[in-house]
Order: C-alpha cells, then sequence, then structure tokens
C-alpha cells in the first residue's frame, strides 16, 4: 500500500506569506463559537497583539446536544472574516457539509473539519477538491492510523494541502474532556509528511491547563497551536470553561517564544 501521505520529504503549507510546517511555531487564536461583531473585533487585537497569525471562530457547530448553540451561520462569517481582515490575519472555521463548505470556501483561507466530522469521507473527498488548506482533526476515538487515512482522502481527491490537528481523544479518565495525545505529534510526523498543530483546549476543556500543554507540544515538535481564547470566557456561548482570558493568551504567546527558542 503506496500512500501519498507516506513520504519522507516534509511538506510546507503557505498561506498568503504565512508558512505552515516551516520553522516557525503558528499560533492560531480565537473563540470556540462566533458571537458578535464586537467579540471577534476583540478577539483579533487579542491575537494580533500576541503575534498569532490566525483567527478562529465557529459559525457552523456541529455541538453533542441539539439544544445547544448551533452557530450564527452566514451573518457569523462576515463578523470573522471582516476582524481578520482589520488585523491582518488569516481566518479558520469548520465546515460541516457541503452548503457550509460552499458558503465559506471563497472568503475563508483554512477550511476546519472537525473531530466528529473526521470520518464524514463525502466531506473528506469534497474538501480534496477544493484549493484551499484543510485542518483535519483527530476524531474522538480515532487511530493514528485512521485519522491517517481521512488525511489521505484530501490527498488523493487532489488538495495536498493538509495540516493535521491533534485536539486530544477518548480516554477513561475524567479529569480532563479529552486526554491529549502528544505521542501523536511525532507518530503523525514520522509516518506522513504533513504540518501537524495541537489543540490543547478540546483537550484539556479547562483553561488552567493549557499553558502546560502548550509548552509540551511545541517540545513534542509541533508546527503549531490551536488555542481558544474569549474576550470574556464566564459569557462565552461555547467552551468557555476551556477558553483563556486575553491576557492570559497574550501571556502564553510570550512563554511559547521561549520554548521554540529552546527546541
Ligand atoms: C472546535 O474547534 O471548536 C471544535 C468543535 O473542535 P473539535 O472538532 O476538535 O471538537
Ligand atoms: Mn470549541
Amino acid at each position: 500500500l503506496r500512500l501519498a501521505g507516506l513520504t519522507t520529504e516534509r511538506s510546507t503549507i503557505e498561506i498568503n506569506g504565512v508558512t505552515l510546517g516551516g520553522k516557525e511555531i503558528i499560533l492560531i487564536g480565537g473563540p470556540c463559537a462566533v458571537e458578535s461583531s464586537i467579540q471577534m473585533i476583540q478577539s483579533a487585537e487579542t491575537v494580533k497583539k500576541a503575534g498569532g497569525k490566525i483567527l478562529r471562530g465557529g459559525v457552523f457547530k456541529p455541538r453533542t446536544s441539539p439544544y445547544s448553540f448551533q452557530g450564527l451561520g452566514r451573518e457569523g462569517l462576515n463578523y470573522l472574516v471582516q476582524a481578520a481582515r482589520e488585523q491582518d490575519l488569516l481566518c479558520v472555521t469548520e465546515v460541516i457539509d457541503a452548503p457550509s463548505l460552499e458558503l465559506v470556501v471563497d472568503q475563508i483561507d483554512i477550511i476546519q473539519i472537525g473531530a466528529r466530522n473526521m470520518q464524514n469521507f463525502e466531506l473528506l473527498k469534497m474538501a480534496g477538491k477544493i484549493n484551499k488548506p484543510i485542518i483535519l482533526k483527530r476524531g474522538l476515538s480515532a487511530t493514528i492510523e485512521e485519522w491517517l487515512l481521512a488525511a489521505e482522502y484530501i490527498l488523493s481527491s487532489g488538495n495536498p494541502q493538509v495540516i493535521l490537528c491533534e485536539r486530544g481523544i477518548r480516554t477513561y479518565e475524567p479529569s480532563t474532556r479529552n486526554t491529549l495525545d502528544l505521542s501523536a505529534v511525532g507518530v503523525a510526523k514520522e509516518l506522513s509528511h504533513l504540518p501537524v498543530i495541537v489543540d490543547p483546549s478540546h483537550a484539556a476543556g479547562r483553561r488552567d491547563l493549557i499553558a502546560s500543554l502548550s509548552k509540551a507540544a511545541i517540545a513534542s515538535g509541533a508546527d503549531g497551536l490551536l488555542i481558544e481564547m474569549h474576550p470574556n470566557p464566564a459569557e462565552a456561548v461555547s467552551d468557555g470553561p476551556q477558553s483563556l482570558h486575553p491576557e492570559q493568551f497574550i501571556q502564553l504567546a510570550g512563554e511559547l517564544d521561549v520554548v521554540a527558542e529552546a527546541v
């Protein structure tokens, strides 16, 4: 079996002057869900101040409960894109199906496929037909092989720009929301040429662990970090307990520079 993802030469992905998989650790930050224009403007300002390069925010939220906030859709997309452009940041948002992909594809710099859709093979094939980088999150209970095969769906459909994202897997341990599998960074980089980033926020589910897990991720070889941050986490409509306060995000970014220098 020969897979496109299995080569020894490392891929770098360049998006408007930002290189993923290169020397620089790329910081992605922003709220779980886009809630308002002002929330996104403040988030973008914080990401910029921290030296981050990419603003995130969900406008289609694949929530575990159908009664949870499902996202602002098109209206939220405008808030995200405008806030990012004003600060000269790239932006990323999650798509969940064909209509959401179609709606965002021309405006968004990077498309995210979430953990719950990692094995939505039709969506993966559609992501393989577009000319935008894809962040592919590891499924809740996916093995590394299953995750790489999901990436392979995108690659073999014609899109070479895949960024793998480890975001914690389901284990028997209830202290954290998921268990961050840092070994996966090295294994995925050994088995594939793709950039690998880490999302400590959905792994931990609690803000007190984000700084240490982020540093460990960089020490483990991650090419970037995806961290949830909210101007006012207590008021967040989703994932408030794991979202950093803006000052915490800026402070952590400074500390991460020191770790990145050391590795
Ligand atoms: C998210 O990034 O907000 C998200 C829903 O992540 P995951 O798919 O990893 O749960
Ligand atoms: Mn979230």
